[in-house]
């Protein structure tokens, strides 16, 4: 199944931005993710299509509206629930190939998102931008922000859970993801109690915006969609995988500005480079990273991939 991304951003033009190349930009043009934004802006109603305000309480800055940012995720909500149940009328009938196609039209009225399934498998279904799935009801199976099938909604903050990848993993064998961006000073927070939205920090430093955020959150996904990396490279022995970091790496050439690559892993005695890699990996993880150490070892049985054998040390 496709992958859907789905980010809402003031700033559309800056996706699929660097994930428009390379590994993701391939994926992309292979189908394997889609990658759609979604602009508060288009929900706004009054002349100046204002999307934020002054912080309550004074302060500087302005703060996105929560209003606003509110029907943005309806629409969201809607829309990936729209592509979810053509996609599984597709795999049902059988019926290949990208089908869902959706436009947003604002007319003053409200956004309305106009879905249409391919010829024979889903049949066009307008559905309302400004309501929530709740509030439509019924369909036979709803996929509602509260139902734990529907694809999380995340948002981008310096408050939120730090991101890791035991939680890309979990993102990306999901059907999709609906990302915030946030911009200014951040959310009305009233909007995280109204809505079922998980709150991501991709580190303890402040950007100007969440949509860097979304790119690396995404392109963390995206590489370990099924297809998307090579066979030999399964993501599954790198850095965090197992908790720790990963052992050192070396190419040609052999000797480097007098540098010569470890003996070991010249020995071609696989035993003993796995070996190594282990030693290695939980030394710099120690030295590195005495969180992660910690967390290791409270962790025992996740033991550092650095013992396996991979395809590449076979010269
Ligand atoms: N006033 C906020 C920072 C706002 S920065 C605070 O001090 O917490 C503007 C936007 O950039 C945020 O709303 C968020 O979407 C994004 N952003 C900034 N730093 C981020 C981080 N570390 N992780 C995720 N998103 C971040």
């Amino acid at each position: 199944m496709t992958f859907t991304a789905q980010i809402l951003t003031l700033y559309p033009e800056m996706f699929p931005g660097p994930l428009g190349i390379s590994l993701a930009g391939r994926a992309l043009e292979e189908g394997k993710w889609t990658c759609d934004t979604i602009n508060p802006r288009d929900f706004t109603t009054d002349k100046h299509r204002s999307v934020d305000d002054t912080p309550a309480g004074g302060g500087a800055g302005m703060v996105l509206r929560a209003d606003i940012m509110a029907a943005a995720v309806d629409f969201a909500v809607e829309r990936m629930a729209a592509v979810i149940r053509s996609s599984r009328a597709q795999s049902r009938d059988g019926v290949g190939g990208e089908s869902v196609s959706t436009s947003l039209d604002t007319n003053g009225e409200g956004a309305l998102a106009t879905v249409r399934g391919a010829p024979d498998s889903v049949s066009p279904e307008p559905v309302q931008g400004r309501l929530s799935l709740d509030r439509r009801g019924s369909t036979s199976s709803p996929l509602t922000v509260s139902n734990p099938q529907h694809p999380p909604i995340l948002a981008m903050t310096p408050r939120g859970t730090p991101l890791t990848q035991a939680r890309v993993r979990e993102l990306a064998s999901g059907p999709g993801v609906t990302i915030i961006c946030g911009r200014f000073e951040g959310f009305d927070e009233r909007l995280f109690e109204a809505r079922d939205i998980e709150q991501v920090s991709i580190g303890d430093y402040v950007l100007s915006g969440g949509e860097m955020g979304a790119l690396v959150l995404l392109d963390a996904c995206i590489r370990l969609l099924p297809g998307v990396m090579g066979a030999s490279s399964s993501g599954d022995d790198e850095s965090f995988e197992n908790v720790i970091l990963e052992y050192p790496q070396y190419t040609r050439p052999q000797i480097w500005e007098g540098r010569i690559i470890p003996e070991v892993l010249r020995s071609g005695d696989h035993a003993k480079i796995a070996a190594w890699r282990k030693q290695k990996a939980e030394e710099d993880t120690r030295l590195r990273r005495p969180d992660l150490w910690e967390r290791h070892r409270d962790a025992p049985d996740q033991s550092p991939s650095g013992a396996q054998e991979k395809d590449k040390d076979k010269e």
